[in-house]
């Protein structure tokens, strides 16, 4: 089947960004210079992470609310719901719907620092598909409902909530950690579908094969929804070594290969974008939906790698690869 096709498929690739609230005034200024240059591009949206147990609340709100107020680009919220209680997930959700957020990024989080996937961490809800339903619950109490005729029913009426919002949701190709099995993986997907998310947005990965074979066997389990990869353009080898010891995914040999060799910053720099660009047509030769770039708050990189593959509509408005600067 044609993805095109679908209704909720937007006919061409999409891309988008991910950020995380600044940590401090200075990284805050440069931040907001970076919002402006990503959302020149017209994103389809920008999300903003969150901190385990809440740290970010009110940093994430504010970068969140800043896109909102003074730019034209959909701002997404990661959210968490380790170690809350139904009450205070639900007073979260609220805080943001109330801000005039209406799509969410709906996270389990990770474990508290001190514990471990085995340890007992979680508060009242479960999983990542627990707060899928519980923003759909609190979206509907708080909205207007508004009355729809009922398809083949003449005369019926059902009750709809006015705003849709977007529930987008982790997918991870590569298997989570604690996941025993791909299955699993699959499993605990369709479940996020079934709880009423309409987006997937992978964690990183490197090589396109990865990515290509998780949708094909997430749609074999009848997964619907779009699957975004998240990729990341990888500037230095300290960099990478980060990411693999965050995330547990293992070391992309050929890449860290490529960024020791390379030498200085910016000859990785040129490594890391060549890299993602390559990463980034592969997938969408593959039929990925679009492309979801966790940028590090920089802007010249991610643009360079949208450029490099071909993405941007104004192309000669943005550095290629051999004209991005070091940012
Ligand atoms: P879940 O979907 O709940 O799954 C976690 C594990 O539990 C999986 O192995 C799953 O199979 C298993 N599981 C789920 N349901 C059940 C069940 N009913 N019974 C048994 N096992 C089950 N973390 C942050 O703190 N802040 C962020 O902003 C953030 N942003 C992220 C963005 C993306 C795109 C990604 C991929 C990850 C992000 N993370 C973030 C990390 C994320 O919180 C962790 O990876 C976390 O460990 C898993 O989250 P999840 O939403 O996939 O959890």
């Amino acid at each position: 089947c044609d993805v095109s096709e679908r209704p909720h498929f937007p006919a061409r690739p999409t891309f988008s960004f991910e950020l995380y609230p600044p940590r401090s005034g200075d990284a805050e200024a440069a931040l907001y210079a970076s919002i402006a240059e990503l959302v020149a591009a017209s994103p389809e949206f920008i999300s903003v992470t969150y901190g385990a147990s809440g740290s970010t609340r009110g940093l994430s709100l504010a970068v969140l609310t800043h896109m909102l107020s003074t730019t034209s680009v959909k701002p997404m919220a990661h959210l968490t719901c380790v170690g809350s209680s139904y009450a205070e997930a639900s007073g979260l959700i609220r805080e943001f719907l109330d801000a005039g957020i209406t799509s969410f990024l709906a996270l389990r989080g990770d474990p508290p620092a001190g514990s471990t996937e085995d340890d007992d961490f979680l508060g009242d809800l479960g999983s990542a598909g627990e707060l899928v339903q519980l923003i759909h619950r609190v979206q509907k109490e708080r909205e207007p409902f508004r009355f729809g005729d009922v398809p083949g029913f003449p005369g019926a009426k059902r009750v709809e909530s006015g705003e849709k919002v977007t529930i987008a949701v982790a997918a991870f190709p590569n298997g989570h950690p604690r996941s025993r099995s791909v299955e699993q993986d699959l499993d605990t997907l369709l479940a996020k579908e079934a709880a009423g998310a309409n987006l997937a947005i992978t964690q990183l990965f490197f090589h396109a094969d990865e990515y290509l074979s998780f949708v094909e066997r997430a749609r074999e389990a009848g997964v619907t929804m779009r699957i975004l990869p998240g990729i990341m353009p990888v500037l230095s080898i300290r960099r990478l070594e980060r990411i693999i010891e965050l995330t547990g995914e293992e070391t992309p040999v050929d890449l860290h290969r490529a960024l020791e060799s390379a030498g200085d910053e910016e000859a990785q720099r040129r490594v890391g974008i060549a890299h993602a660009i390559e990463l980034g047509t592969s997938l969408l030769d593959g039929g990925a939906p679009g492309l979801h770039l966790y940028t590090f708050n920089q802007h010249s990189a991610p643009l360079a790698v949208l450029r490099g593959v071909g993405l941007l509509d104004d192309a000669a408005r943005y550095p290629s690869l051999e004209e991005s600067d070091i940012a």
